[in-house]
C-alpha cells in the first residue's frame, strides 16, 4: 500500500526509547521528518548515533515553557508540522488511592495528561496548514478499565479518550483528525524482566506466568511495538483520512486489567 506520506513532518514525544522510538523509526523509514523530544539526554545522544536522520531535543512535556522552546526548535527545523504523536506517558506510583503520595498522583497526571495537552495547544496553529493533518494520543488498556493499585496512571488514560474525543469534535473543521491508541502490554526488555521476576517468586516459568497474565484476552500475545508504529504510520497518513475521534485498542482484546 502507497501510504503517500511524502515528507510528512512529524513530532513525536518520548521517543528516544520504548513505543516511541520504535514510532519516529518507522515514520522516519516510511520517508517521514521526523523530530523526537524527550527528557532523557542520554537516550537522546544514542539516538542521534542509531538515527541521524531523526532531529532530536531535549524535552520534558510537563515543564511548558520547555515544550514552548522545543515546538520553537521543531517547527523551525521541521518547516511545519503534518502530526503530533503524543506518546509520552509514565507508570506512576503503585498502591492504593489512601496510600498515594499527592505529588506522585500530580506528577503522574502532568506527564501522561496535561503534558498532550501542552503539546497538542501549541500543535493546532500549524496543524490547521496542512493538507494531511493529524494527532494521536498515546492512551493504555488502563484507559477502559479499572486498574487497581494504578489509579493515577488509569485516570489519566481514561483522561486522554476524553480529550482525545473532544479535540476531535473541535478541530474537525480544521481539518485535524485525533485518535487515541490503547496498546495491552508491550513487549521489551523491562516487561520481560518482569515477567521473570514476578514468575520466580511464584514457582511458575517465564510461559506459565506470562499466559496467566494474558489469560483474559482472545489473543495471548505481548503487544509487539511495531503493530503501534505500524497503526499510527497508518493514522497519519492521507489513506486514514476521515478516521477521527477513535479510541482504538491494541490489545489481542482484553477483558480486564486484573
Ligand atoms: P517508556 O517508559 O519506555 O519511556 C519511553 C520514553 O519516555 C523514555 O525515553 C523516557 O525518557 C521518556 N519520557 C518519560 N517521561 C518523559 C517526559 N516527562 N517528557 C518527555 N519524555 C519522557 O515508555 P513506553 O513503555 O514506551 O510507553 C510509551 C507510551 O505508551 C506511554 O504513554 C505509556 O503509558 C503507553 N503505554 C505503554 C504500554 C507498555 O506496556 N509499555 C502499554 C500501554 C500504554
Amino acid at each position: 500500500m502507497d501510504l503517500k506520506l511524502n515528507n510528512l513532518r512529524v513530532i513525536v514525544t518520548a521517543g528516544a526509547s520504548g513505543i516511541g522510538l520504535a514510532v519516529a523509526a518507522t515514520f522516519a523509514a516510511e520517508g517521514a521528518r521526523v523530530y523526537v523530544c524527550d527528557v532523557d539526554k542520554d537516550a537522546l545522544a544514542r539516538m542521534g548515533k542509531t538515527h541521524p536522520q531523526i532531529i532530536t531535543g531535549e524535552c520534558d512535556v510537563a515543564d511548558r515553557d520547555a515544550v514552548s522552546a522545543m515546538f520553537g526548535d521543531a517547527i523551525a527545523k521541521l518547516g511545519g508540522l503534518d502530526c503530533l504523536v503524543n506518546n509520552a506517558g509514565i507508570a506512576g506510583p503503585t498502591g492504593p488511592v489512601y496510600e498515594i503520595e499527592p505529588a506522585d498522583w500530580d506528577r503522574c497526571l502532568q506527564v501522561c495528561l496535561t503534558g498532550q495537552f501542552n503539546c497538542t495547544r501549541l500543535a493546532v496553529e500549524h496543524l490547521r496548514k496542512s493538507d494531511n493533518a493529524s494527532i494521536i494520543n498515546l492512551s493504555s488498556a488502563a484507559g477502559k478499565f479499572g486498574f487497581p493499585n494504578r489509579s493515577p496512571y488509569s485516570s489519566a488514560k481514561w483522561g486522554v479518550v476524553g480529550f482525545t474525543k473532544s479535540i476531535s469534535m473541535e478541530l474537525g473543521e480544521f481539518g485535524i483528525r485525533c485518535n487515541a491508541i490503547l496498546p495491552g502490554p508491550v513487549d521489551g526488555a523491562r516487561i520481560r524482566r518482569v515477567i521473570e521476576e514476578k514468575a520466580q517468586l511464584a514457582g511458575k516459568t517465564f510461559e506459565e506466568f506470562k499466559m496467566g497474565w494474558l489469560a483474559h484476552a482472545s489473543i495471548k500475545e505481548l503487544i509487539d511495538p511495531q503493530q503501534l508504529a505500524d497503526m499510527m504510520v497508518f493514522l497519519a497518513s492521507p489513506v486514514a483520512r476521515t478516521i477521527s475521534g477513535q479510541a482504538i485498542s491494541i490489545d489481542g482484546d482484553m477483558q480486564t486489567l486484573v
